[in-house]
């Protein structure tokens, strides 16, 4: 038997949460497969806080509870994050499974955050006694570890409106491919008066968690193109000494020659 609570309301939710010791459970489908025994549960399924898609001037507002199938709808989700989204595995799991549910999951496959790194997506979390916007990349830690105190609860993704609209995805396998090992790439690009402006990258699926680095991105900000092109060359060195993945069906060495070629990939098709 599960045993649980079902809050109607993000406040009564946040109170369960302080004053219980209660499991959070939003698609279940990855607790379904974690099967735990003697958790209470609280279900959010009921929080139509949660369930919102939502714009400011800044931010498409992303509820925790909005499930895989919601954004597919929504013409506010960005292509980008559409694209990821309907990568996930089947229908049944793209109904239930939700946003919050993949961060909360703490895997570095999980499909939409791959997107929240590369897009410099930020978190709100909220608990009885306030709340955090935290950038995914300091939330997101490594395997199964958040930055989420034990009273708090995920309640939005908030993703950049502009700037996501040059970009390139790839999942290479899935988890129903057994042949090749499954990594997952997001890069975007955005150039402004003849400068690149953003050249994000992102790797998922070949570490602990989603790699992105930052100082080697550095390197090509402010360039022309054909000032990158010369730098292409240290730029890709800079990522294949950085990167040390871990082996996942094949070896390692598999994974990081997939890497780099889906990153020279990106950088060839803007041009570089
Ligand atoms: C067959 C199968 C195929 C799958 N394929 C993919 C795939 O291709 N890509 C992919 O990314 N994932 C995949 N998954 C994993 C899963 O579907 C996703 O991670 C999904 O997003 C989980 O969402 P959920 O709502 O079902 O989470 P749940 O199972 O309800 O919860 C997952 C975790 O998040 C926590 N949590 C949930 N909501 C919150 C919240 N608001 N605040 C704090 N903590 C919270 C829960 O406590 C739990 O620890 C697959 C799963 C299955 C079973």
């Amino acid at each position: 038997m599960v045993n649980g609570y079902v809050p109607a309301s993000l406040a009564e939710a946040l109170e369960l949460r302080s004053s219980r010791d209660v499991v959070p459970y939003a698609g279940g489908t990855d607790l379904m497969v974690e099967n735990r025994k003697g958790v209470d549960y609280l279900f959010l399924n009921k929080i139509t806080e949660l369930q919102q898609i939502c714009e400011d001037e800044q931010y498409i507002r992303i509820g925790a509870g909005v499930t895989f199938t919601q954004a597919l709808e929504s013409p506010l989700v960005p292509p980008l994050m559409k694209e990821a989204v309907s990568r996930i595995a089947a229908p049944a799991i793209r109904n239930a499974g939700t946003f919050g549910g993949n961060l909360g999951n703490g895997s570095a496959k999980a499909d939409s955050v791959l997107i929240e790194f590369v897009a410099d997506a930020k978190l709100r979390l909220c608990s009885v006694s306030g709340e955090r916007i935290v950038p995914v990349e300091q939330f997101y830690l490594g395997r199964k570890k958040l930055d989420l105190r034990p009273d708090e609860l995920i309640v939005e993704i908030l993703l950049p409106k502009s700037g996501l609209e040059q970009y390139v995805y790839e999942k290479v396998g899935g988890r129903n491919a057994l042949a090749i090992s499954r990594v997952s790439f997001a890069g975007v690009f955005a150039m402004e008066d003849g400068k690149i402006t953003n050249v994000a990258a992102a790797f998922g699926a070949v570490a602990d968690t989603v790699l992105r680095y930052r100082d080697i991105e550095a390197m090509l900000i402010g360039k022309t193109i054909d000032e990158a092109k010369a730098l292409k060359g240290s730029y890709l060195d800079a990522y294949a000494q950085r990167m040390v993945l871990t082996r996942g069906r094949v070896s390692a060495e598999y994974r990081k020659t997939v890497c780099m070629n889906l990153l020279e990939d990106f950088l060839t098709r803007f041009d570089i």
